[in-house]
Parts: structure tokens; C-alpha cells; sequence
């Protein structure tokens, strides 16, 4: 068979970070002053070329270009298309790389005369703010989201796409362009405007779109893969039409060149007749989410129509078994052309760890079932080989893959009969409380005697430079683990004794020895391993390694009581355990795929309602449980919420049900739109919620009326993420405003999140402030100073 029939390979985009961060550092780097931009740049450039080159030696045919991005990919695209809010006072042309760092992280503003050069659109001694930035679909990558105006106009003013091309070129490889699909972007868009719809800008964004395309196919390109995740969304009748003008235009605004329309992160669903109507050269289909797809799609998308079949999970790091694949597809591709197919991950491998060669200190067995970017990239090759050429041409591979996946499907180390067994002896009694909120309430405002507006703060006090090289100096053996104890015993000493002096109601450890707060459990849990390199791109130049979830979960050991009882061995005042909870380690881990989300998040639910209980019989009266990326986790459809929110709620009932009523169970939540998820929020049932509120000034609120959520709720009062410390009124107006909502009965009052990334400086001044609008609002209140909300 000639090398023509093979079945071609794609990787849709890799991961742009570098096996040792190389980017983050270039970065980090060039905004501290340190290095030049023609520095930055060159290590952009090798990182390009060692990613192309890696993937057509492994034998890629369809190698992505512009998958790169110096910080995130739909804010190039804004430059691209010259959306930038005018607050940047840009100029016009191409936007330089001060103002496009601008944009993705804002800028302290520069006092008149400190003369630096290019820095001039700075407002001066102003803080000129970010772009707003949000998770891409339901991954943890976060995206830059465009601000559009309805007096938007666009031009193309970057040739990015071209010149990444032209680069690969001179290398001696033909790449793929890959571009952000302009109703994605459209969709993605906000605007200031008070009902004004970012979609009404196609018509004036195409001609930008259609002008890159022909300039394109000018510079020798022959495909283009343009990324339109959006179809796997809910979609209105307008925005299926969008897509239908869109690439009508499209396609004949340079017909020879051929379009790939990357589709991922779910099934096309209703979306599919659209997706299949369009006058494309490709179509791609995330197979791993969603397989069913292969059948529907390809028996009613027209014959000529290339599908690129996506089967490896590019959003996962398990090792496929290939041969289980093969079976699979075999039946539906038998008959097909084999230029009707490639082969594909999922998605964007993007979210991939590089290279699972990098880690060493995995568990031999564990690694043998893992592939990151780089072995994904082989197994494709394997897949596509064994459709082109038969089976026995891979034969070696093959029957590699299915031994993994045979030993890992058997393995001691993936199934702990004893957490198999808790799991089948669930019942419902595990899940509730053994008195509704209103008894438990009464024996808890009597058991813990707190004044009304209780105030109280979220967990972690400031990680000093300090508290982090004391962290790493241990992590090296440095410092010897006597005396970090020592110096952990120090700071969290210091933080009870100053919460008792500024008159804190309920105190807080400070969680000064936690590194992250999944990261503190993982490490204390079976079933979850952790890598040395595998680096996942979060936003721009902050990157995350991610627990791997690859077994059984279960906790063999407690994994806070001691330094909570420490803590509270110094006060007489409550102090709050402080978990996170199971939802929240789930969402933010990779997950295995053996077994069903919701499965292993009730293991982890198991494991922490151990913690729970092992906390309140020592003596713990309250116990917060994070759930920060509870909301997070919601299926991009709507139709698959309710299926979520249920597991969800009962692994949080799971983990917060097993204490006495007189046991006060706290939770906290991060930035959260709840207004469609409050009655699953009011059905974990804690006692106390505390949420972010102060930046929205109390609106996110509107959903938590007495009547919806009868609870006690902290709104936070203080906006951490700023270093701005609020002034007394402030506080108080803020808590005036959440009485409007809330009787005073359900209030506390306390910052919007953890402290961990404030200065001590500004964290001081702050809470004593909040106590001082604490203490304000009690004094009124008893004085008869208010009519009753
Ligand atoms: N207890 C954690 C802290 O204070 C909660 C952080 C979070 O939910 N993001 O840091
Ligand atoms: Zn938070």
C-alpha cells in the first residue's frame, strides 16, 4: 500500500507550554522587565518548531499551526480581528504586544515621568483593568472573553495565522492552520450594551474572516481546521442560522481551500443537521463524549464529506485500548472510502499534559495506563496504520495497548473491594441530617451562643514569601521536618491570637500548611497520583498539574484533625474544619473513565465524610467544606444538568451528613451565577453558605430570597481579589443591602473567599474594619434601631 492511502492523522492543536514550562518562564520573564521581547519571541519560535517537528516525526500528516499562542487563543483572535475595547487606547494596525499583555492582565498604571518607553497608553496612575476571563466550555482552561460594542467594527490586522504557516514552511513542514470559527467567537463575546447581541456582528466580522482565507490559500495552504465548539451547545434557531450564513460565505470566499469544522467537547445533538448541511470539505466529531455520533453522522452527512473521527480523549490522559476502538468503528467504517477518514483525538490537546516520559516517580503500573500529548499523538498513528493497512502492521502496539488496558482493568491498585463494598451499602440515611435545618438550628444557635452577624472569614490567611519558602525549603529537605512544624506551629499561632484580639466571632486555622486545596487532600488520599511535569495550561502563563484520579478512594489516615485541634487548643472561641469537598477535588482532578463521575465522586464523598467525623468527635463544633467548583462542573447542555446537580448534591450530603445536629456544617463557594442552581444549593443543606458577593454588590444574591433558601448565608463583604481594603460604611452599606434579601437571623458577615493571596497589610486594616460594620449593625439592631426585614 502506498503511503497516499494512508488514513491521515491529526492532533487538532498540542500543547503550547513547553515540557519544562519554557513559555511560562519567557513570560514571567519578559513582563518582569527582565528579558527583551525578541527573547520571548525566540523561545515562542523554538517551542513551535520542536512541536511541529515532533509531530511529523512521529507521523502526524495533518500538523496544526497557529494552535500556539503566546497567552490564550480567543484573545489572539480579538487582536486578529482588531476588538479591542477602546480603554486600550490602541491606535490602530497591528496591536503590539504591550497592549495585547494589556489586555489578558491589565496594567498598574505609570505616574507621569517614569519613562517607560512604549508604555504610553497606560492611563496614567490608573489601574488599566483585564479583560474579563472565563472558563473555555467545561474545561479548566480560561479564555480572555472578547468585548464587543454595537458600533463594533473589524479589520484584519494581524497575519499571525500566515506567518505561522510561511514558519513551519521554512522548515520543511505543511502544516494546518487552525483558526477560532467566527460564530464561536461571536458566541463567546459579551457585550456592555444592555441587550445588545454579539451574533448581529457576523455580517461585518465575515469579511475579515473571508479576507484571511483567501490570503490563506494565497500563501499555499491547502486545509484549515476552524474550530466551532460552539455547535455543542444549546443553540437558538438564530444562532444555527448564523452558522449556516457564516460558512455559505465562507466557502466561497476561497473555494479550493478546504475546510475541516472542528466540533468537540460533546455531541452535535440537534445541533447535527446544521453541522452536516454546511458546504465543508470536513467535519470533526468528538467520539470519546459522545460515540454515537459516528453512526447518525455518518450515515446522513453527504458521501464526499471528509469526517475526522475523533477517538483518542484528548481531554483525559488515560492510555486508549486501541484494538477495543478498532472494534468499535470497524462495523461503521467498513465500508467508507478511506479518504472520507482521519484520524483525531477528541479535541485540542491542549489540555494534556506534554509528555509522559518526563515523569519518573509515577508508579510503574499507574504510568503504564496514562498517555499524555505526546503518546496520544503515537496512538493515533497506531490507529490510523491499523486502519490503512490492517491489523497486523500494528500488531505490536496493539496488543500492548490491550494488556494495559486488560492489567488496569484487574488491577489491586484501581479496586479496593473495601471501598467497592461502603460504596453498595449507601443508604439514605447516609445522606441526611439527622434534624431539619429549623431543629438543628435551635440546638446550634444554643450550643455555639454567637451574636447576631456572626463574623467569620473563609480559611487561609496570606502565604507569606515566608510561609512558601519555609514550604519549599522542606519540599528539598532543607528544612527538617521538626522545624517547618515548628514555624507552621508559629504562623498558625499567630493568626488564632490575632483573630481573638480584632474580635472575630469564628476563627480559622489559616490553612498555612496546605499547598492548594485539592492538592493537600489528594496527597493524603489513595486512589490519586501525582506528576512531576504534567503541567496543564490554566490561564496565560499560570499553569496546573492536576491529581489523577486512577483508583479507588478511600483515607487511610486523617488528614486535618491535628492541626485543627492544634488551633483550637489556643482559643476558647469555635474554630472552623476546614475541608475541601468532593465535588470540588473531583472537578478540578482527571477523573478515571472506568467508572462513572459520579461514582468515584462518592468515594471521595466517603473519605471526606470520614474526615467530618472524625473532626467533630474531636471535638470540632463547626466544619466548613468547600465546594468551590460546584457550579463549575455543569454540563455545557442544559438537558444534562438535572443528572448532575442530583449526584452532586448527594455526594456534598454524603460527605456533610454524618454529625449531630449541635455540629454546625459550613460550606463556601466561589464567583457562582446561582440563580438557576439555587434550589441543588439549597438542597446540600448546610447550615451556612458563604459566597462571593461584594463585586456584584449584593446581585448575585437575588436568587437566595428567605423563601427559596431558609439557611444561613455569609454574602461576602469584601472583594479579596482586590488589594483595596473597604472602609467601614462600605461594609455596612453591603450588608444593608443583603437585608433587603435576607432576614438578619440567616446573615454573617465575612470576605468573599480565602485570603491566601492578599498581603497581611491589606488583610488587617480589612477585617478589622469588618467587625467594626459587624459590631455597628449588632448595636442598631438590638437598639431597635431598624424595622424588621
Ligand atoms: N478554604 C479555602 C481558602 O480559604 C477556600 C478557597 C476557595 O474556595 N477558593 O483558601
Ligand atoms: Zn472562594
Amino acid at each position: 500500500m502506498t503511503i497516499s492511502q494512508q488514513i491521515p492523522v491529526a492532533t487538532l492543536g498540542m500543547p503550547r507550554i513547553g515540557r519544562r514550562r519554557e513559555l511560562k518562564f519567557a513570560l514571567e520573564s519578559y513582563w518582569s522587565g527582565k528579558s527583551s521581547a525578541a527573547d520571548l519571541l525566540a523561545t515562542a519560535k523554538a517551542l513551535r518548531a520542536a512541536t511541529w517537528r515532533e509531530q511529523h516525526d512521529r507521523g502526524v500528516s495533518k500538523i496544526p499551526s497557529n494552535d500556539f499562542s503566546l497567552y490564550d487563543h480567543v484573545l489572539d483572535t480579538a487582536a486578529m480581528v482588531g476588538a479591542v475595547p477602546s480603554r486600550y487606547a490602541w491606535k490602530g494596525g497591528e496591536v503590539p504586544l504591550d497592549i495585547y499583555f494589556a489586555m489578558a492582565r491589565g496594567k498598574q498604571g505609570e505616574t507621569a515621568g517614569c519613562g517607560h518607553a512604549g508604555h504610553e497608553h497606560a492611563v496614567q496612575g490608573h489601574h488599566l483593568t483585564a479583560m474579563e476571563m472565563t472558563k473555555w466550555f467545561d474545561t479548566n482552561y480560561h479564555y480572555m472573553v472578547p468585548e464587543l460594542t454595537d458600533d463594533q467594527t473589524f479589520a484584519l490586522l494581524s497575519t499571525k495565522p500566515i506567518d505561522y504557516f510561511l514558519e513551519a514552511k521554512a522548515l520543511g513542514i505543511h502544516t494546518r492552520p487552525v483558526i477560532l470559527g467566527p460564530v464561536t467567537f461571536l458566541k463567546l463575546a459579551k457585550s456592555p450594551a444592555e441587550g445588545f447581541n454579539p451574533m448581529a456582528l457576523l455580517p461585518r466580522l465575515l469579511p475579515v474572516y473571508e479576507q484571511l482565507l483567501r490570503r490563506l490559500k494565497l500563501s499555499g495552504v491547502d486545509w484549515v481546521q476552524i474550530d466551532e465548539p460552539a455547535l455543542v451547545l444549546d443553540l437558538n434557531p438564530n444562532e444555527r442560522a448564523a452558522f449556516e450564513f457564516a460558512y455559505g460565505q465562507l466557502s466561497k470566499a476561497a473555494p479550493e481551500l478546504k475546510i475541516m469544522l472542528a466540533t468537540y467537547f460533546g455531541p452535535l445533538g440537534d445541533n447535527h443537521e446544521t453541522a452536516i448541511s454546511l458546504p465543508l470539505a470536513g467535519l470533526h466529531l468528538d467520539l470519546v463524549r459522545a460515540p454515537e455520533q459516528l453512526e447518525t453522522v455518518g450515515r446522513l452527512a453527504p458521501k464526499d464529506l471528509v469526517l475526522s473521527l475523533g477517538l483518542i480523549d484528548g481531554r483525559n490522559v488515560w492510555r486508549a485500548n486501541l484494538p477495543a476502538i478498532l472494534d468499535r468503528i470497524k462495523p461503521i467504517v467498513a465500508g467508507w472510502p478511506m479518504d472520507r477518514v482521519e484520524i483525531a483525538p477528541s479535541c485540542s490537546m491542549l489540555h494534556m499534559p506534554i509528555d509522559l516520559r518526563m515523569e519518573t516517580a509515577l508508579d510503574v503500573d499507574v504510568s503504564s495506563w496514562l498517555a499524555f500529548a505526546a503518546q496520544k499523538t503515537e496512538e493515533l498513528v497506531v490507529l490510523a496504520q491499523a486502519l490503512s493497512e490492517g491489523r497486523e502492521a500494528a500488531a505490536g502496539a496493539l496488543k500492548a495497548s490491550a494488556e494495559a488496558a486488560a492489567a488496569r482493568a484487574t488491577s489491586t491498585k484501581v479496586h479496593d473491594p473495601l471501598v467497592e463494598g461502603r460504596i453498595a451499602s449507601i443508604d439514605d440515611a447516609m445522606k441526611q441530617r439527622k434534624s431539619a435545618f429549623a431543629q438543628r438550628s435551635r440546638v446550634q444557635a444554643a450550643a455555639l451562643g454567637l451574636p447576631p452577624f456572626p463574623t467569620t472569614t473563609i480559611g487561609s490567611f496570606p502565604q507569606t514569601p515566608e510561609v512558601r519558602k519555609a514550604r519549599s525549603a522542606h519540599v528539598k529537605g532543607e528544612l527538617s521536618y521538626v522545624d517547618y512544624e515548628t514555624f507552621l506551629k508559629k504562623e498558625t499561632e499567630a493568626a488564632i491570637r490575632w483573630q481573638e484580639e480584632i474580635g472575630l466571632d469564628v476563627l480559622v486555622h489559616g490553612e498555612f500548611e496546605r499547598n492548594d486545596m485539592v492538592q493537600h487532600f489528594g496527597e493524603q488520599l489513595s486512589g490519586l497520583a501525582f506528576t512531576q511535569h504534567g503541567w496543564v495550561q490554566s490561564y496565560g502563563s499560570r499553569y496546573v498539574r492536576p491529581p489523577i484520579i486512577f483508583g479507588d478512594v478511600s483515607r487511610p489516615n486523617p488528614m486535618t484533625v491535628r492541626w485543627w485541634q492544634f488551633a483550637q487548643s489556643l482559643t476558647e472561641k469555635p474554630v472552623k474544619g476546614m475541608l475541601t469537598g468532593p465535588v470540588t477535588i473531583l472537578n478540578w482532578s482527571f477523573v478515571r473513565d472506568d467508572v462513572p463521575r459520579s461514582d468515584a465522586c462518592r468515594q471521595i464523598a466517603l473519605a471526606i465524610r470520614d474526615e467530618v467525623t472524625d473532626l467533630e468527635r474531636a471535638g470540632a463544633r463547626m466544619i466548613q467544606i468547600d465546594e468551590a467548583a460546584f457550579r463549575e462542573g455543569l454540563p455545557l447542555r442544559k438537558s444534562d444538568w438535572k443528572v448532575y446537580l442530583d449526584w452532586a448534591v448527594e455526594c456534598f450530603r454524603l460527605a456533610s451528613t454524618g454529625v449531630g445536629d449541635a455540629t454546625q456544617i459550613h460550606t463556601h463557594m466561589c464567583y457562582s451565577e446561582f440563580n438557576e442552581i439555587i434550589d441543588a444549593i439549597a438542597e446540600m443543606d448546610a447550615d451556612v453558605i458563604s459566597i462571593e458577593t461584594s463585586r456584584s454588590k449584593m446581585e448575585l444574591l437575588d436568587a437566595f430570597t428567605s423563601s427559596k433558601y431558609p439557611n444561613e448565608i455569609g454574602p461576602g463583604v469584601y472583594d479579596i481579589h482586590s488589594p483595596r481594603v473597604p472602609e467601614v460604611g462600605e461594609i455596612s452599606d453591603l450588608v444593608m443591602l443583603a437585608r433587603e434579601r435576607l432576614s438578619d437571623g440567616q446573615l454573617w458577615v465575612n470576605p468573599d473567599c480565602g485570603l491566601k493571596t492578599r498581603k497581611w497589610e491589606e488583610v488587617r486594616p480589612a477585617l478589622v474594619n469588618m467587625v467594626a460594620a459587624a459590631c455597628a449593625l449588632r448595636e442598631k439592631v438590638q437598639a431597635g434601631g431598624f424595622p424588621d426585614s
